[in-house]
């Protein structure tokens, strides 16, 4: 007798389940997938103790006929695919037909259900995949599901799982996700007495993203608005997943040329900074998913406006030909991949960078005391994602408590070369994370008194009543730069300056150093940057991986103005170099710019090469802090960079401008 069996379905749905219900959030996540595929506009969410003794999801959704409700406990039964072609079109988030089944053999369930084509519901109990009951039973429309004891028959799993409160924040931060998705529905989170969540149907993502995270989150934020791009395709397609059967997934004749993406969303100001990617959500065709290519896209478009270690809030929706993207990759779905991963990749990249360019807006001083109405709700502020957490296990990132956004005032990142040239003014962090210029503090009061009396007002009115028409609108942009008059400078490192709508100070050696980088990233596309020639060449000396670095990058070195070539065993010869550099920093900008390509695989994008031997030479060229400027120079400093396409951040990331606005003066003064 041969020795292989078929293993009993039980045995299979829990090896299934081991795959697709990890956490309680799981099944947080299957169940409400299945509600929204049934329709449900209503989608209530209720658990205890992080999920571990409850969780029950009811919707108001098409419910299911008597005899689909037992169907649907059976391995691999979907109403949601027919034939395998369907595979290459799924417009529903579910489609394997496993999540009831696993989720049953490690849970005891109820599921009530009721179709509206029916007039009685059906009431299942199963505990460990084992039917205990099936029963009619008088039930409102729609689809209760509950979930107790999970993982109660799985030993192993049970003590994987971290506290309840972990658990807890991955299920609001699920179905936070969610609720943005579907701004049109409304979702209830409770966990025990707490409500976590709580919105109600709104027309628009904005209005969500409102209820959600409340007016201050909003107001960091730029609305993608919808964008949408018709690509043309590339003639050979990159293969689908591994293993995977080649066949229609390949160039078909009938191919259509170009296929349109929509990305719609909303992305951070470059200013707003967080520690990791918790903040980041990203939708495909309405599922959640984790996927490297996207959240790389997202870096690369805040490339040179935001420190590489730091990450923005993001909540992106692509949507695309169902074709163009393969769902089936993983069993809990999370996972995507793209049939054009590169087309995808830098049209979300453009897109995003686009906009964030054209919002310039300018860093200000906020109000420490700002109301903010209303709050975010306390499931969006569970500092925990599944989602970006598993990408973030992956690879070392900041833990959440830096989670907040920089203060205003700018603190200097310590490993910045500009240190280097300020010993006796360093820019370290302030002691404390408020901003060294207060305008912000309420004005001191000797005695604690009733609020001004009418008396008092009228005598803080003859200070002189502030015209009201000299109030710009508060969403003025940078542009106003140019028409800035320059008081003075502040450690002559930073530039003070009076403007229409109020006070600004700039960096000077960062607003320089956008300036210049702008100017040799144009050069360079035009092919021309100016160069100089070293009276004798260079010789430098590297190490085996340098070598093979610099020989990777020599073309585009070249282009960019420094002329070298190899020189011997592990040397090379610099013979020329550009021009905006002092020779004395040639060697030091080329290991800058080595060590920035260090270890990077050989096709890493040509564009990231080509911007970060830019920000070198523009960094190193650029004028330093602790440096005086005459007025023709802040002048000249102030109108170039108001010309920039990037005026509010250096190649590096960091802030250039802070802006302290007339009516927040006014404000300060007690004046309005
Ligand atoms: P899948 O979602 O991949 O089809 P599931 O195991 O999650 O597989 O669900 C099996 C089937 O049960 C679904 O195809 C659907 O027909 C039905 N179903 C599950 N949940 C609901 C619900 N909340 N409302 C209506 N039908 C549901
Ligand atoms: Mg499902």
């Amino acid at each position: 007798m041969g020795r292989i069996r078929i293993l009993p379905d039980q045995v299979a749905n829990k090896i299934a389940a081991g795959e697709v219900v990890e956490r309680p959030a799981s099944v947080v996540k299957e169940l409400l997938e299945n509600s929204l595929d049934a329709g449900g506009t209503d989608l209530r969410v209720e658990v205890e103790s992080g999920g571990r003794r409850l969780i029950r999801i009811a919707d108001d959704g098409c419910g299911m006929l008597r005899d689909d409700a037992l169907l649907a406990f059976e391995r691999h039964a979907t109403s949601k695919l027919r034939d395998v072609k369907d595979l290459l079109s799924i417009a529903t988030l579910g489609f394997r037909g496993e999540a009831l089944p696993s989720i049953a053999s490690v849970s005891r369930l109820l599921l009530e259900t009721r179709s509206a084509e029916e007039t009685t519901g059906t009431r299942i109990e199963i505990a460990g995949g084992r039917m205990l009951r099936c029963e009619e039973a008088a039930l409102g429309g729609g689809t209760v599901i509950t979930v107790r004891d999970l993982f109660y028959n799985v030993p192993a799993r049970r003590k994987f799982l971290r506290t309840e409160q972990t658990e807890l924040a991955h299920i609001a931060s699920l179905v936070t996700h969610y609720s943005l998705a579907h701004p049109s529905k409304t979702f209830l989170l409770t966990s025990g007495a707490t409500e976590l969540l709580h919105v109600t149907p709104v027309a628009t993502m904005k209005e969500r993203v409102y209820q959600v995270f409340g007016s201050h989150v909003l107001d960091e934020l730029v609305e993608l608005g919808v964008r949408e791009r018709s690509l043309p395709m590339p003639r050979v397609s990159v293969p689908p997943s591994e293993g995977a059967p080649p066949g229609p997934r390949d160039n078909e004749p009938d191919e259509p040329a170009s296929r349109t993406f929509r990305l719609s969303g909303f992305v951070s100001r470059p200013q707003v900074q967080k520690a990791n990617r918790n903040s980041i959500f990203i939708f495909v065709n309405g599922r959640l998913i984790r996927d490297r290519l996207m959240l790389h896209a997202l870096s690369s478009a805040y490339y040179n406006l935001m420190p590489a270690s730091s990450f923005p809030f993001a909540l992106l929706f692509l949507e695309c030909d169902a074709e163009e993207v393969d769902v089936n990759v993983h069993p809990s779905k999370t996972e995507v991949r793209f049939r054009h991963g590169p087309v995808v990749h830098d049209f979300v990249r453009d897109t995003i960078r686009e906009r964030l360019i054209e919002s310039r807006p300018a860093p200000t001083f906020t109000p420490a005391a700002r109301p903010v109405v209303p709050a975010p709700q306390p499931g969006a502020a569970l500092p925990y994602s599944e989602f970006s957490q598993a990408l973030a296990n992956e690879e070392p990132v900041a833990v959440s408590v830096a989670d907040e956004p920089r203060p205003a005032m700018p603190v200097a990142a310590a490993t910045d070369t500009v240190l280097e040239s300020a010993p006796e003014f360093a820019l370290r962090p302030p002691p404390a994370p408020v901003p060294r210029l207060d305008f912000t503090a309420p004005p001191l009061e000797v005695t604690p008194g009733p609020p001004p009396s009418g008396k008092l007002q009228r005598r803080l009115d003859a200070h002189g009543e502030f015209p009201a028409d000299a109030l710009p609108p508060p969403e003025m942009s940078l542009s106003v730069l140019s028409e800035l008059r320059p008081l003075g400078q502040i450690h002559e490192s930073f530039i003070v300056a009076a403007g229409r709508d109020g006070l600004w100070i700039v960096d000077q050696h960062v607003a320089h150093e956008r300036i210049l980088f702008e100017q040799v990233m144009k050069q360079r596309a035009a092919g021309r940057v100016e160069m100089q020639r070293m009276l004798m060449p260079l010789i430098i000396q590297l190490t085996p991986e340098q070598q093979i670095d610099y020989a990777r990058i020599a073309t585009e070195l070249h282009a960019s103005g420094f002329e070298t070539e190899p020189f011997g065993h592990r040397t090379i010869a610099v013979k020329a170099a550009p021009a905006a550099i002092g020779a004395a920093n040639v060697e030091r900008i080329l290991f800058e710019i080595l060590e920035t390509v260090e270890g990077e695989p050989a096709g890493a994008s040509l564009e990231d090469l080509r911007r970060n031997i830019c920000a070198s030479i523009a960094c190193r060229a650029a004028i330093k802090i602790n440096m005086r400027l005459d007025a023709g120079k802040m002048e000249w400093l102030l109108r170039e960079l108001a010309a920039t396409d990037c005026p509010m951040s250096c190649p590096h990331g960091r802030p250039i401008a802070l802006h302290y606005s007339t009516r927040e003066i006014l404000k300060a003064f007690h004046r309005v």
